[in-house]
């Protein structure tokens, strides 16, 4: 080995010496050089004397290390890291005087393991250098990131989790900081995500903590695929990760965001030779429009994520019961979808007036591996809480249009066909374009030929789905509004009836919900409020659709009311 003096010098993990330009012994001032080499180099740099005691330190080695400068200084090396193989089998002190009294450099060295404080192991490349007859520096970073480091070397200076190996909260924190500076400078936008890993309580209770961390290890290993490689990603707490997007303005960071969701979402993680299904939610903020600093914009984020929550937690608040089977339902659905055993089943709907039949409502059904059917009652909840809904949606609506054509092409009639849609299928604009795009070519010419007003498929939403703003709604919904697909509002009166939906979308059918209907017969206040809503129908135009219509009491209960048409086991039974 050279002389450090004789060589020059590289900050890429090369062995550090005094360059051409650099302070000589003799004028050495450690403060001013500190600051010298601290402004050009992004790998963690450590001074030793003799004695192995740290002189100084810069800020890429506290990150790295979980030390601040001033608890760092004057503690000897082996307290602030240790060396997880002994090098040379010299103790840490040994190994320093050496280097400083022989004048020669160690390493470079690659990917050695080191233990921080925390317990956390890190792999380190490193060479070690003497500087005078006093002191050596120790150059270092982390082996795994020399990419990350060349693309953004600001944002490289991060220390890591140990579960995930993504960078942790305080390095999140001052990565954010350096984001921030970095970009009001240039007067450009950036912007955050904070993701926050939905019901993951039930990934532990169900399948233990153990499982919980493996489950967050694949997770964070995913999720990069879906960010660019200049963004960062790190945990943020428990099962919450903070991701740093530079260059992203607000519409650039909610790609980003519906990427990440839809990546986790639409594969199930191994764990345990077992598929899980999982969801996550994210918060979004942006530099400028959301705040002028950081901690604004972490509320933000902090916020949004909540809202998120929020709308999410509403559904589960209607859904019939989140099963704790929920994870065993997404593997059964899982498997269903890729084995082409959901099929839709057909429950006729009929004037009730004239007990003529004039539609019929798609159902899902998963068929089991015995040829039975399993009722959308028992996957549904799970399948919208997974995420997974929008592709029975996808698979009902083509086999709906498919018979929509076949009934057609039969008959001179044509009497619509219902299908229920859920919210996660309208966040999927590429399936709702394919769904269109499919009933336009399948059913165009036809609809055509008979000169239908409207197409023959009527789109049925629930009022929990509905929950938001209805110019959202409204929005989300156009696709199929535009393409000709008229309006039915589902389970109306199950709770979150919503009249400014009647009056601001273009609601063709009002679908009372069944268990309202049920009560029409024998109590006074379900029939007032039937009676009620199915005026204010009336003066708005809609048809109103009675569901769950069990016996001959209910049935003459609702046609002395008014409703229009019905559905229910007491006519007949959904059907294939
Ligand atoms: P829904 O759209 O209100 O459908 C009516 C449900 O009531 C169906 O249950 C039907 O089988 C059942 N039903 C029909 N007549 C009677 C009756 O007289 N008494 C009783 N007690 N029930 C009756 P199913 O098929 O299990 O579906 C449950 C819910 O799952 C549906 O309620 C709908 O919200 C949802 N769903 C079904 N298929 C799909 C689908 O393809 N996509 C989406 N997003 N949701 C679906
Ligand atoms: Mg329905
Ligand atoms: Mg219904």
């Amino acid at each position: 080995m050279t002389h450090p003096r004789q060589r020059a010098s590289d900050h890429k993990g090369q062995p550090i010496t005094a360059s051409k330009s650099s302070p000589s012994a003799a004028d050495f001032q450690p403060e001013q050089y500190t600051e010298d080499l601290l402004a050009g180099y992004y790998d963690g740099v450590i001074g030793l004397d003799v004695s192995a005691h740290i002189t100084l330190i810069n800020k890429t080695a506290c990150q790295i290390t979980g030390w601040t400068q001033t608890e760092a200084l004057q503690q000897p090396l082996h307290r602030i890291f240790k060396f997880v193989d002994t090098l040379q089998a010299k103790t840490c002190q040994e190994m320093i005087s050496d280097i400083i009294n022989n004048g020669q450099i160690l390493g470079p060295i690659k990917n050695h393991q080191i233990q921080l404080r925390n317990g956390t192991i890190l792999n380190i490349d490193f060479s070690i250098s003497p500087l005078d007859e006093q002191t050596a520096i120790l150059m270092f970073h982390e082996a795994d990131h020399e990419n990350s480091k060349q693309k953004n070397p600001l944002l490289y200076q991060f220390s890591h989790d140990s579960l995930t190996r993504l960078a942790n909260r305080d390095t999140l924190q001052r990565a954010m900081h350096h984001l921030h500076n970095e970009f009001q400078q240039q007067g450009k936008a950036y912007s955050i995500l904070l993701l926050d890993v939905d019901r993951f309580k039930l990934v532990n209770d169900n399948f233990g903590h153990q499982a919980g961390d493996q489950l967050l290890q694949l997770l964070a290993e995913r999720m990069q695929h879906f960010i660019r490689s200049k963004d960062n990603i790190g945990r943020w707490g428990g099962e919450e990760f903070l991701c740093l997007l530079p260059d992203a303005d607000h519409e650039t960071a909610c790609l980003i965001a519906q990427r990440l969701v839809q990546g986790i979402a639409d594969q199930p993680f191994l764990l345990n030779q077992q598929k899980i299904h999982i969801s996550a939610s994210i918060g979004i903020a942006s530099y400028p429009r959301d705040g002028d600093d950081p901690e604004q914009l972490l509320r933000v984020a902090d916020n949004t994520l909540y809202h998120a929550k929020q709308n999410g937690r509403n559904r589960i608040h209607s859904t019939k019961q989140l099963t704790e089977n929920i994870f065993s339902v997404g593997t059964q659905l899982e498997n269903a979808l890729n084995e082409n055993r959901i099929i839709a089943v057909y429950q006729p709907i009929f004037d009730l007036m004239t007990g003529e039949q004039v539609a019929e409502e798609a159902l899902a059904r998963i068929q089991d591996e015995n040829g039975e059917l399993i009722p959308a009652n028992d996957f549904i909840d799970a399948a919208v809480e997974l995420q997974m809904v929008h592709r029975i949606d996808h698979q009902v609506i083509r086999t709906m249009v498919t018979r929509c054509y076949e009934s057609f092409s039969q008959s001179k009639t044509s009497c619509p066909h219902f299908v229920n849609i859920s919210a996660d299928l309208l966040r999927h604009p590429q399936l709702v374009k394919d769904i269109i795009d499919f009933a336009r070519s399948t059913c165009n010419e036809k609809c055509e030929q008979k000169q239908c007003e409207k197409k023959p498929f009527v789109i049925e939403i629930t009022e929990q789905e509905l929950l938001g703003e209805v110019d959202e709604v409204k929005k989300l919904l156009a696709p199929f509004i535009e393409f000709g697909m008229p309006l039915a509002i589902d389970d109306f009166g199950s709770g979150y009836s919503s009249l400014s939906y009647l009056a601001d979308l273009p609601i063709s059918y009002l679908k009372f919900d069944g268990s309202l209907i049920k009560r029409v017969a024998f109590e006074e206040r379900a029939r007032k409020i039937i009676t009620g809503i199915q005026r204010m129908a009336e003066s708005l135009e809609l048809v109103t659709i009675a569901e769950h219509i069990e016996n001959q009491q209910t049935l003459d209960a609702l046609r002395e009311i008014g409703v229009s048409w019905g559905q229910g086991y007491f006519s007949a039974r959904p059907a294939e």
